[in-house]
């Protein structure tokens, strides 16, 4: 705490791995006195750069990028990079620091990293995001690479963003690598990627709801969020029988009272990925819908919740509200979306509740089948892809179960998450040494 006091995101991440993994670690001889944790927490390098672009107007931008190297001990790091004004070295250490859990949790060999920019994507020309993300790779390509470094998509990162990167990294090395996840299908992407973080979110809340002998069938579900990982935790949920009610974006939501059906998703999808609009532009083609201006979804009556968008969009008086309406469970599509006064409500009241580190890691665990295809030098069917992720979601809440049962049977899947995560990063560094 004394030396990252500043850094609020990133001590909130780090006091809830802590809480749950310093017991484990006291009962095992094999952890206890060797400052694992203490090493765990510190990066192995945080690279921060100037990124000077010109704007339309021709005007001289200046942002701030950066690469957090979290941790390679079980693979090259791994993690996306997020364009948003918001961003610092805080929100990019907690994330850096959960997606070392995250990756290890996978089961695939990938160790974590996180990086973006203070760039803010809204209202921004193609060419100034083209100009934008060439300038950001003139420094970030000498430190990443295909078994370095290999960085992928978050918030304001899509399938654009990737491209204009790409192109340049491949200029500057005069090589074609995958260096990237979230590649274009014609140029080294794997089919499934776009949909993995959002369809892996429901494959694990599938899981656990499968414990309880329920299904999404005909449950109403409220997803935060209309980017990638809401769309297609939304186009998940609706295949699986159930009605989506809400989606939402930072400037309020929509609510659909009998669900949204597939034609009005793909509108969203037009609103959001082509026209780059706000999700208040769906009222204009479909005006029995409502908006809800300036609000989160969470006082919508519901069985499931999705929380899509972002760090600290659920609250302890919202997460009151949820169960109060019967929410029965909540599977994190964004990274630490609940405050931990949410947690702290969800488990208390003993409603199934799965932490972004195991329940989003279908986006990441795409990313490295991607990357074992680019090393293979070929490509997957859609359906081999989906089978391999449903079958990490299931292995991932299998492993939360095996950690974290309680005495009366139920499951803390944030206990179950941190320690499995924790296992096997840990057992790799004691193996190589003080370093
Ligand atoms: P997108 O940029 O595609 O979408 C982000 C969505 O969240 C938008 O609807 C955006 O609304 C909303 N949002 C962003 N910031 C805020 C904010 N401060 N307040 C309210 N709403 C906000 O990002 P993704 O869908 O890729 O990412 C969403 C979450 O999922 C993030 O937490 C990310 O770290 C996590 N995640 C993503 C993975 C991926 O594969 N993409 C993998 C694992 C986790 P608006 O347009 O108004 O900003």
């Amino acid at each position: 705490e004394k030396r990252n006091g500043h850094e609020p995101e990133f001590l909130q991440a780090v006091r809830e791995v802590a809480e749950t993994v310093i017991p484990y670690i006291i009962q095992h001889d094999i952890y206890n006195g060797k400052n694992i944790l203490l090493r765990m927490v510190e990066p192995e390098r945080l690279i921060s750069f100037r990124v000077s672009w010109v704007d339309d107007s021709g005007e001289i931008q200046v942002n701030r990028g950066y690469r957090i190297q979290m941790n390679s001990a079980i693979g090259p790091y791994k993690g996306g990079l997020r364009f948003h004004p918001t961003v610092n070295a805080s929100i990019l250490k907690f994330l850096a620091f959960e997606q070392v859990f995250k990756n290890s949790l996978t089961t695939l060999p990938m160790g974590g990293g996180k990086g973006g920019s203070d760039f803010d994507p809204k209202g921004k020309s193609d060419n100034e995001i083209m100009r934008f993300c060439h300038a950001f790779m003139t420094e970030l390509f000498r430190h990443i690479g295909p078994n370095t470094d290999v960085p992928a998509g978050d918030i304001g990162v899509g399938a654009r963003e990737i491209g204009f990167m790409f192109g340049m990294y491949k200029k500057l090395n005069n090589e074609f690598t995958g260096v990237l996840t979230g590649k274009g299908q014609s140029w080294g992407g794997s089919l499934i990627r776009p949909e993995a973080t959002g369809y892996g979110t429901v494959y694990f809340a599938q899981n656990m709801l499968k414990r309880k002998n329920e299904s999404f069938s005909g449950k109403k579900v409220v997803i935060s969020g209309s980017g990638n990982v809401a769309q297609f935790a939304a186009e998940k949920s609706i295949e699986l029988g159930a009605k989506v009610l809400t989606l939402s974006d930072s400037s309020g939501y929509i609510y659909v009272e009998n669900g949204f059906s597939t034609e009005q998703l793909q509108y969203v999808m037009h609103i959001k990925n082509v026209k780059r609009g706000r999700i208040s532009d769906f009222i204009d083609k479909y005006p029995s819908a409502k908006f809800v201006a300036n609000q989160r979804p969470w006082s919508v009556s519901c069985d499931i919740a999705l929380p899509c968008a972002t760090q600290n969009e659920l609250n302890g008086d919202e997460a009151k509200q949820l169960i109060k309406n019967g929410c029965m469970c909540v599977s994190e599509g964004a990274n630490m979306p609940s405050t931990p006064e949410a947690i702290h409500e969800f488990q208390h009241a003993k409603i199934l509740f799965a932490p972004g580190k195991a329940s989003n890691a279908g986006g990441v665990a795409t990313s490295g089948l991607e990357m074992s295809q680019n090393s293979l030098r070929l490509s997957w069917s859609r359906k081999e892809v989906d089978e391999r992720l449903k079958e990490i979601m299931e292995n991932i809440h299998n492993s939360c179960v095996q950690y974290g049962q309680n005495e009366d049977g139920s499951i803390d899947y944030v206990r179950g998450a941190n320690i499995a995560g924790f296992v096997k990063v840990a057992d790799a560094m004691l193996a190589q040494g003080i370093i």
